[in-house]
């Protein structure tokens, strides 16, 4: 069975975890959240030796997406995700980024909207498409049953979740999101946060302050 492999390469001042993240056995690769920093990027792809076939956006934050559009514009990929409900993000990229002090962010048009139940394809792999509102409105986690793998975004964090008071955002929709959608994925499933460090469904699940009885 073929193998995901993964390079974490923290990016932007919001040490966003862009993560590069290729098939082994055919070194198709993508960048998901590309937020800025390209040379970091482009170096992480270079020292893998792979191909990138496309850019997997897991929402539409500044910090996640500030640096698609100049990606896909050198790679000559496509872009796949988020949900279209993030779509009022991606088309104010460059005045949020701004307020930042991000001077290289553009705004992001998608050439595919991701949905629940969709499934994308990276090399032999395939992950599955979750929409996990509450965060952004079109907040998407990319799960692989059987790589025991999933890109979680903003969502869920290691012992924490998103933050639920930027636009769009709605603590119950995240809470209902996790509890139905990430903690049934199963507590072996590896995850890959948007920032800090990674960690597993069944650590998040007996140790996560917001995800104990009566949530
Ligand atoms: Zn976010
Ligand atoms: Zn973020």
């Amino acid at each position: 069975m073929s193998k995901a492999k993964a390079a974490i390469i923290p990016v932007t001042p919001f040490q966003q975890n862009c993560t590069l993240l290729w098939c082994e056995t055919t070194n198709r690769a993508v960048v998901i959240d590309p937020g800025g920093d390209l040379p970091r990027i482009e170096s992480a792809i270079a020292q893998a030796r792979v191909t990138v076939d496309k850019i997997w956006l897991t929402h539409g934050h500044v910090d996640h997406v500030g640096g698609a559009a100049d990606l896909k514009a050198k790679l000559k990929v496509p872009i796949e995700g988020p949900h279209r409900d993030d779509l009022f993000l991606l088309q104010h990229v460059v005045e949020t980024a701004r307020t930042f002090g991000m001077e290289n962010a553009a705004n992001v048009t998608p050439d595919l909207w991701l949905e629940e139940k969709d499934q994308v394809q990276l090399g032999e792999l395939t992950f599955d498409v979750l929409h996990c509102p509450g965060h952004s409105p079109g907040s998407i986690v990319f799960f692989s049953p059987a790589q025991r793998l999933a890109i979680v975004g903003d969502v869920l964090f290691a012992g924490s979740i998103g933050r639920t008071d930027l636009p769009g955002g709605n603590h119950r929709q995240l809470l209902n999101a996790i509890r139905d959608k990430l903690l049934p994925l199963g507590d072996d499933v590896a995850i890959v946060s948007g920032h800090g460090p990674t960690s597993t469904i069944g650590r998040e699940r007996a140790t996560n302050p917001f995800l104990q009885s009566g949530y």
